[in-house]
């Protein structure tokens, strides 16, 4: 009797259970079609989810109207202020690109990352005066990109143009980013300039103990004299 009084209320249970479960699908059938044009709007970010993007369309609803119109206002703005430089390919909100003007930046120098986002965490060292140039893409030989992807020519001809004297390729450590400062490393080799790259090795105040064997590796094989 006990065994099937146990039974019987599993049962019950199994059964609100699934009670929910249809309760909780039929809330998301009947989202209002703006929250679902969100969520999905939301979904293609990195990172986020179904539930994440949810999450975040419930608590912009929370916000007062004038935040929500700010974010949508800056969301728009995007598109609409900013471009990318046709010299360099760095994104610029003026006119001219500072980035590659001679009269803002050294022209004696130029970096040359993969991205333009990349130049922001070197700008916020302050270190490098120099001129910048955004590749867009790396050259991948795993993923099937050939060297094409990366125009030399425009390189080449600012190199020509300003009397480029030294390049500094600051790609990720990454297998893309060691075949791509190889490949330019050697389609450069006649073009009369100095080139590095940025040195890898071990992070400011961390301790031996927690570097990785390749980071300790890089670190070892770029030592400098101290
Ligand atoms: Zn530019």
């Amino acid at each position: 009797m006990r065994i099937i009084k146990t039974i019987y209320l599993l049962f019950l249970t199994e059964n609100r259970k699934c009670k929910n479960v249809l309760h909780i699908r039929g809330i998301m059938t009947r989202l209002p079609s703006s929250l679902e044009r969100l969520i999905d709007q939301l979904r293609k970010l990195p990172g986020v989810g179904a539930k994440t993007a949810e999450r975040y369309a419930f608590r912009l609803m929370e916000w007062k109207t004038e935040s929500v119109l700010a974010l949508a206002q800056s969301l728009a703005a995007l598109h609409q202020e900013l471009r990318y430089c046709s010299v360099c390919h760095c994104l610029q909100d003026t006119k001219p690109c500072t980035l590659c003007d001679p009269n803002h930046r050294d022209p004696s120098s130029l970096c040359i990352v993969a991205y333009a986002k990349d130049i922001y965490p070197i700008e916020s060292t302050k270190a490098f005066k120099g001129m910048y140039h955004a590749l867009g893409a790396l050259f991948s030989p795993i993923m099937g990109q050939n060297a094409e992807t990366i125009d030399l020519y425009k390189i080449q001809k600012r190199v020509e143009e300003h009397s480029i004297q030294d390049i500094i390729l600051a790609f990720d450590a990454t297998l893309d980013g060691d075949a791509t400062a190889l490949f330019l490393k050697e389609e450069m080799k006649d073009w009369n300039v100095n080139i590095s790259r940025l040195a890898f090795g071990i992070p400011l105040g961390s301790s031996l103990d927690y570097v990785d064997p390749g980071t300790l590796t890089r670190a070892l094989l770029g030592r400098h004299r101290f």
